[in-house]
């Protein structure tokens, strides 16, 4: 009997072989990248600034801040993500979005998941998208991480308590400057859901961290509502010094 699952498995791996999420190589033994792709997608690791996450180039002492964030200390307490978006990271992102959920999702979820900062009793909120978009997306990618991150962690999933009280311009072509005025107030806490979030500590879920505008504007929308602290998490970051002023 002992070899039959090995032999199922085998035989699944034959008739849908695993592959490279990046490049789509038949991968031999585990899911996730092949040995060509692995390279090309830019990990964070520390150092870090001890706020929004930016990659120091150099060694530094802990607690360091950057720039932007002695500048003007965002709302959130700590920001962090798994990789840098590049050129080649882009690409993982872009399946993410265009329904390659199957493949890519488990393993985004690992990585997010060994990235969060070991905490106890936690809330964990996707950022929203405004309806309209979400019905032309057909699905909230931050949503479908924030689930699957909250059962593999054992933290509890709120799904629906930030709203998106306008339809924000799409940010792509904006300066940091301008998302900032862009999302400024394009968030509320749902009535219902204040009384569950007061002196709660918060895991905040997207995908991409831009210039930390849209999770800044969610953090405060949090806080307002009594949150404690609020933690963002996201997959991958642009790793760009933001600019101040
Ligand atoms: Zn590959
Ligand atoms: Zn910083």
């Amino acid at each position: 009997m002992q070899g039959i699952p090995s032999l199922f498995k085998k035989t699944l791996d034959f008739l849908i072989p695993l592959r490279c999420i990046k490049c789509g190589d038949i991968l031999g033994e585990h899911p996730g990248l092949c040995t060509r792709c692995w390279p090309l997608i830019p990990f964070i690791s520390a150092p870090v600034c001890a706020c929004c996450g930016l990659p120091f180039e150099f060694e530094i002492e802990d607690g360091a801040l950057c720039g932007a964030c002695l500048y003007e200390r965002p709302a959130f307490t700590t920001a962090r993500s798994v990789f840098a978006y590049t050129t080649e990271s882009k690409e993982l992102i872009l399946k993410f979005k265009h329904l390659d959920v199957l493949n890519t999702l488990p393993l985004f979820v690992q990585w997010m998941a060994r990235v969060a900062e070991e905490k106890q009793d936690i809330l964990c909120i996707p950022v929203p998208l405004h309806r309209i978009r979400l019905f032309m997306r057909t699905y909230n990618q931050a949503a479908l991480l924030a689930r699957a991150l909250a059962k593999t962690k054992g933290w509890t999933y709120l799904p629906t308590t930030l709203l998106r009280t306008r339809k924000t311009p799409s940010q792509g072509t904006l300066s940091a400057k301008e998302r900032t005025t862009n999302v400024a107030g394009a968030f509320r806490v749902h009535e219902n859901k204040k009384s569950a979030l007061k002196g709660r500590t918060i895991f905040l879920i997207d995908d991409v961290f831009t210039t930390g505008a849209t999770l800044n504007g969610c953090t405060k929308a949090l806080r307002k509502a009594g949150a404690a602290e609020v933690h963002a998490l996201t997959l991958s970051r642009v790793v760009k010094a933001r600019q101040v002023g």
